[in-house]
């Protein structure tokens, strides 16, 4: 497995005041798998992609990314692992508000060193999969929402990662710009064999992955896999969110549109 997480516990805050966020989970994920992790808010998601993507630490348990136990890495070797394996969109972006659209994206590539020759390369060919020419010279603030995540999409693939971790990617999204950054992280999951792990309380997101891992109080609750089509799919999503009660919330994204 790509990742492996081994009974793995997070536990907040001190003395009599600790919140239990993710109350032993273990779970794997394959090398080229789209997984969701779905379920009520407070249930645990964001803490459970964070622990898988090395932003925390757990209080107990094992983590493993392409079999490196990351769990006890140094604060120096896990930020180089993390600059060369792995991608990240966040729901807001997080994009620099004070550097270009084309800044922004090479951002990865000038804090690794690249060459200016290769940063360019990979720029064109981000900017080409993902129609942002027009944009590279304006700034975060003067672009769309939809045109923000692109670019913190492109931002997250340009080192073309081997794993993406996504959380609530099209939560600020509306509905056309969601289907496109979906279609998107569909074709890198399928052409360029990125591993994607995103979080999404959406039903119509969800149904674009392969295979849902639902939790519930910090716990693994089930798990669904896709077998027909991503309609079917997203009937399923529907009824594990309906049985597993408290968050079958939906955004502009969850407008049909098969
Ligand atoms: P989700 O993403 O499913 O909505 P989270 O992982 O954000 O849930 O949160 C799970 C639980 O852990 C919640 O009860 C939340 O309040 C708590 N929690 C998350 N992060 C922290 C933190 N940094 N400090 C204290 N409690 C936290
Ligand atoms: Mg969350």
């Amino acid at each position: 497995p790509l990742i492996d997480v081994q009974d793995v516990h997070k536990v907040y805050g001190h003395g009599t005041n600790l919140v239990t966020a993710v109350a032993g989970v273990s779970l794997q994920v394959l090398q080229g798998e789209f997984v969701g992790i779905m379920g009520p808010s407070g249930a645990g998601k964001t803490t459970l992609l964070n622990l898988m993507s090395t932003i925390d630490r757990p209080t107990s348990g094992q983590i493993f990314l392409n079999q490196k136990n990351v769990t006890y890495m140094k604060n120096a070797a896990l930020a180089k692992f993390r600059r060369e394996q792995l991608g990240f969109i966040f729901q807001d972006f997080n994009l620099l508000a004070v550097l270009t659209v084309r800044e922004n994206l090479v951002l990865p590539l000038t804090l690794a060193g690249y060459s200016v020759v290769a940063i360019n390369q990979a720029l064109q060919k981000i900017v080409g999969i993902l129609g942002l020419n027009s944009l590279l010279n304006r700034y975060p603030d003067d672009i769309s929402p939809g045109q923000k995540q692109r670019v913190a999409c492109g931002r997250a693939i340009i080192t073309q990662p081997h794993l993406l971790f996504a959380d609530e990617p099209t939560g600020s999204l509306d509905s056309k710009a969601a289907t496109e950054l979906l279609r998107y992280l569909t074709i890198i999951n399928a052409k360029a064999g990125t591993t994607v792990v995103m979080v999404t309380h959406d039903a119509f997101t969800a149904s674009y992955c392969r295979r849902i891992l639902f939790i519930k109080d910090g716990q693994l609750f089930a798990e669904i896999v896709r077998q027909g089509s991503r309609q079917a799919f997203f009937q399923q999503v529907i009824d594990m969110q309906a049985t597993i009660g408290g968050g079958g919330r939906t955004n502009g994204a969850s407008a049909p549109g098969f």
